[in-house]
């Protein structure tokens, strides 16, 4: 951890430069990672770990609280970690695989087939 500090542009406190929110007006920081997948403390599918970097909470704690849900809820959290996965795009400002997978499916149910890369000239 670094001593490095910013401004929060909400309340002008100083605050750590590695905060995602912050901690006296609890406002997300402009700077802060947005929700993506492809992270270093991704196991599986990278849910847990994306969820954790974008509330900037501890990973174990996510899984912990992933696992536990799983326990009382039963089947529930079962589905909602690939719903999860299906709605969060795997690189930051990514697109996610349910968004992909509906451009591939309208892009096969448009008329044209190639895009029209030149736009139609006007003879008067
Ligand atoms: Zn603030």
């Amino acid at each position: 951890m670094t001593d490095a500090t910013k401004s929060c542009p909400a309340c002008l406190s100083t605050i750590n430069a590695a905060a995602t929110r912050c901690p006296s007006c609890t406002e997300r920081q402009p700077d802060a990672p947005g929700l993506y997948r492809d992270v270093p403390e991704r196991v599986f599918g990278g849910v847990c770990a994306a969820i954790a970097r974008r509330f900037g909470v501890d990973v174990t704690l996510v899984r912990i609280l992933a696992v536990a849900s799983l326990a009382v809820t039963g089947p529930l959290v079962f589905w909602v970690y690939p719903a999860f996965w299906l709605m969060t795009p795997y690189a930051l400002n990514g697109r996610a695989p349910m968004t992909r997978f509906f451009d591939a499916l309208s892009r096969l149910f448009t008329p044209q087939s190639a895009p029209r890369l030149e736009t139609p000239t006007r003879v008067e």
